[in-house]
């Protein structure tokens, strides 16, 4: 199963010390898993789940792939990516209107050769089911990748993370004993928890929670925790799940998804004037700052290394070129 995937990226992706900013904060020890870099497109954590959702498309014989998402969506840019690589057809159904010129993730989708549909109110992909009949009677043969690329299959893409960063670590002899990272659809968050607990690690998961709205009447936690049931059982894991195990940190998700504040602001120009790595201001931002706020005001143990796993998003800072150049 975990073997099943479609070469797309560039793995392992780099684990580093982030020598400056551990000086920062002195009483921890600062890493980045370099998820930006992972060969495709521009980068993304949404790479690893593509590589299990592409190798399954063609294994069924499909031709062509539909997903959804917000204009601005990373995994939207990266699937189109991946569809040119295998050879798909791609359509994104992103949230919206037409606007008049492209910009940043919907621009490089654009020129990556997907086929976009505005979907107004529709954000999280209600429309799927109606352009796949449509694409059906046009005798496409349809793979569907939810909201977010977030099932167990996606989220097998981190369980398989997990796998790799257990090798870097026994390489250099480090243990890690928190993973800050963001956390919005669910299956980077799922596959982390599975992946710790299969290969048998012991990391504190700190999930910053992005948006502050759920999935359909779902809670983000909820949805995670229905992965991780069905990640137990796929995945032979002898452990009974219950919500803690799937519980995001809400502090930093008040003013909405995508709205951007001084606290991803700061963060972005921390972690790029000390280390010269840059983050998004939508996801990988936000989840910074909260860490950032953690080490700060010392919310975990004195003396432990923390990984910040950075899930990328570099292309949405040309589409918040505005509120960033402030
Ligand atoms: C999608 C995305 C996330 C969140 O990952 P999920 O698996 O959807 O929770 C985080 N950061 C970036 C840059 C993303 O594009």
């Amino acid at each position: 199963m975990l073997n099943n995937k479609y070469k797309l990226g560039l793995f392992p992706t780099a684990l580093e010390r982030m020598d400056n900013l551990s000086k920062v904060y002195p009483n921890y020890n600062l890493y980045i898993k370099r998820d930006d870099n992972s060969g495709l497109a521009s980068g993304g954590n949404k790479v690893r789940k593509l590589q299990f959702f592409i190798y399954e498309a063609l294994s069924k014989g499909c031709d062509t792939i539909i997903t959804a998402g917000a204009q601005q969506s990373n995994h939207c840019r990266q699937t189109a990516a991946a569809c040119a690589k295998a050879g798909l057809e791609c359509h994104l159904l992103l949230g919206g209107k037409k606007p008049k010129n492209y910009n940043g993730n919907l621009l490089l989708s654009h020129l990556l050769g997907a086929k976009i549909h505005f979907t107004g109110d529709n954000r999280k992909g209600e429309d799927i089911i109606k352009l796949k009949q449509d694409l059906e009677i046009q005798k496409r043969n349809v793979y569907e990748i939810p909201y977010g690329g977030s099932n167990l299959l996606g989220a097998y893409g981190f369980v398989d993370a997990v796998k790799e960063l257990k090798e870097q670590l026994l390489e250099n002899n480090l243990k890690i004993d928190y993973i800050f990272f963001a956390s919005s659809s669910g299956g980077t968050q799922a596959g982390l928890k599975l992946g710790i607990d299969l290969y048998d690690l012991d990391i504190k998961l700190m999930p910053i929670s992005i948006d502050k709205i759920g999935l359909g009447d779902k809670t983000l936690d909820d949805a995670v925790l229905e992965i991780l049931h069905q990640g137990q059982k796929e995945l032979s894991i002898q452990k009974t799940y219950s919500i803690k195990d799937a519980t995001l940190i809400r502090d930093y998700d008040k003013p909405g998804y995508g709205v951007i504040t001084e606290n991803e602001k700061m963060a972005i120009k921390q972690l790029a004037q000390s280390e010269g790595i840059l983050l998004d201001p939508v996801y990988s931002g936000r989840a910074f700052y909260g860490m950032i706020d953690h080490l700060k005001n010392n919310k975990i143990e004195k003396n432990s290394n923390v990984l910040f796993w950075h899930t990328g998003g570099l292309p949405a800072n040309f589409y918040y070129s505005e509120e960033l150049s402030k």
